[in-house]
């Protein structure tokens, strides 16, 4: 399975795009919650809704890996729901994946089953996963991490992502091949 032609420089554009609507540059950091309220998304956690449903709270305990998030939909609206049992780059990158559905207006998956909405498009979800990367770390911003020689600590913690996350965009957005021709 592969993107279609094209679809990783859209999702670039589409990252910078979010940040100049918010007034910010192409580099810049730009939370999945700040970004979901400027898109009139609501997010909420999986724990704020174990009053509702006790159900809720085997998938913050025991069947904590089952899901990680999930976007609700109700006609045009979506809401998103985060699993805030996982760490906070963990729930960035859930979150930004859900958001991503919404900006590609991919349309509702089946009722969902315990595994969420993962695997039951492979096109879909691969198109979410790249767009998510980017739009926690766009290629400007990898390349001003790989320029900065921002440690990948301070990256993850500037960035809100797990270090998978910032190794895979680092990789993918070609900033670590960048550095080390510069190093050599
Ligand atoms: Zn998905």
């Amino acid at each position: 399975m592969a993107l279609r032609h094209g679809f990783k420089a859209e999702a670039n554009r589409l990252a910078v795009q979010m940040r100049r609507e918010l007034g910010l540059g192409p580099a810049s950091p730009l939370a999945p919650s700040r970004l979901a309220k400027h898109l009139m998304i609501p997010v909420r956690m999986f724990s704020s809704a174990i009053a509702d449903d006790p159900r809720i709270e085997r998938l913050l305990t025991t069947e904590w890996e089952a899901v990680s998030a999930l976007t609700v939909h109700a006609g045009s609206r979506r809401q998103i729901w985060v699993n805030d049992s996982h760490d906070m780059g963990r729930q960035n990158s859930s979150a930004s994946h859900e958001i991503a559905h919404a900006l590609l207006m991919h349309p509702p998956g089946p009722a969902l089953d315990v595994r969420g909405c993962r695997h039951w498009d492979g096109d879909i979800e691969e198109e979410a996963d790249w767009l998510a990367g980017s739009l926690l770390i766009t290629n400007e911003a990898a390349w001003s991490i790989a320029r900065s020689a921002l440690s990948p600590e301070a990256a993850m913690f500037r960035f809100g992502v797990s270090r998978r996350m910032l190794t895979w965009r680092m990789n993918m957005s070609g900033a670590s091949a960048r550095r080390d021709r510069s190093a050599s």
